[in-house]
């Protein structure tokens, strides 16, 4: 079939053409976004393959069905970025990875936490500049924190069986009890009560209206002092604007790493270290010593793109053969 791939980068291209050797699609490499003003390019491209950053509104959508488009295989498990009901409205297929390598972001997570935990940025600086000074730099001990997992899907559990090795305390969220957490030991509790108990809150649910901003002022005022949080689901999980108020007040929140930011759109995923970056809040965060930020990259892994490749491939091969998995179909 012939496929456009948007947004695609130098990090997933031979991935995906090493896949494809499989399923001998024709692929066709778009280097720029999907948004409204690029879909026209792909006039005649019945499969579109796009990337979390592609903004598939309901004017691109309509643009790639008046191209001929009939799928769009996601690269990625969200799909926040689709409005899956103007999809169906011009009779657009969507389908995606449900889940690739979930440990690559749990992994991440925890890369996260003890960064921040050992702060492992600024020794880095302090060593590479001869500065051999301890000070501000004492951390704490994992084992034994309670380590609150809000999402106990695939990414959330794989967390859980780190967190256990570390020898933490688990409390989670979540509007489904995953036996395997309950099994690892994990204590399901309201929101708050995990907000107010945790040492560590790390998110892993999807954003949808119910999590949007779940992580607000009210709920950030619950936590414990020199707490952390962790965000590597989506950044409209959490209220930024709150985060910031709250790192500043000092009273609870202490530390932040975030792998996903709500405003990332048109920001992360290129070089934009020569320009002025305008978003203040954003730049805000890069100067608190006590925040770590990641541009999305949770998920970059040799074995996570490697899955990502071959099972968005795969999906277009059953869409195109008529019986498009129906486990990775979100919309038809
Ligand atoms: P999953 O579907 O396996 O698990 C999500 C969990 O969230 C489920 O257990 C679900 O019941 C729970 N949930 C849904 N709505 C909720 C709500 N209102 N309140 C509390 N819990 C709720 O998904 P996953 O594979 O574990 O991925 C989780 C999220 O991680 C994805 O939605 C995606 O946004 C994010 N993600 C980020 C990266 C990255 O690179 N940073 C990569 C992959 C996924």
């Amino acid at each position: 079939m012939k496929v456009a791939i948007f947004g695609n980068q130098k990090f997933e291209v031979d991935f995906l053409l090493q896949a494809n050797a499989r399923f001998h699609h024709d692929l066709v490499f778009f280097k720029e976004g999907l948004h409204a003003g690029t879909a026209s390019m792909v006039k005649g491209f019945p499969a579109v393959s796009t990337f979390p950053a592609d903004d598939l509104d309901a004017d691109t959508l309509a643009a790639l069905a008046e191209g001929g488009t009939r799928l769009i295989a996601l690269r990625s498990a969200g799909y926040n970025n689709v409005d899956l009901d103007a999809a169906r409205k011009v009779g657009i297929s969507v389908m995606r990875v449900p889940a690739y390598a979930p440990s690559a972001i749990a992994e991440h997570a925890v890369a996260l936490m003890l960064t921040l935990n050992r702060h492992i940025h600024k020794a880095y600086n302090r060593v590479r500049e001869g500065n051999f000074d301890l000070n501000g730099l004492v951390g704490f001990n994992m084992t034994g924190k309670t380590v609150g997992i809000v999402g106990t899907g695939k990414i959330g559990t794989a967390l859980a069986r780190i967190m256990k090795g570390f020898g933490c305390e688990m409390l989670a969220y979540d509007v489904y009890r995953q036996p395997d957490c309950i099994e690892l030991g994990v204590r399901y509790v309201d929101f708050a009560e995990l907000m107010s108990k945790s040492d560590i809150v790390s998110l892993h649910c999807p954003l949808t209206a119910q999590t949007r901003h779940l992580v607000n002022g009210k709920m950030l005022g619950l936590m414990k002092p020199g707490s952390m949080l962790i965000n590597t689901a989506r950044g409209g999980v959490v209220d930024t604007a709150a985060v910031i108020d709250s790192l500043k007040s000092a009273s609870g929140l202490e530390y932040f790493g975030m792998d996903v930011y709500e405003e990332e759109g048109g920001l992360f995923f290129s070089d934009r270290s020569l320009t002025i970056i305008k978003d203040d809040a954003f730049e805000r965060l890069t100067t608190m010593p006590n925040v770590v930020i990641t541009g999305h990259q949770a998920f970059l892994t040799r074995e996570a793109l490697t899955e990502i490749a071959e099972i968005t491939l795969e999906n277009i091969s059953s869409f195109e053969a008529g019986r498009p998995k129906q486990e990775n179909l979100i919309s038809a």
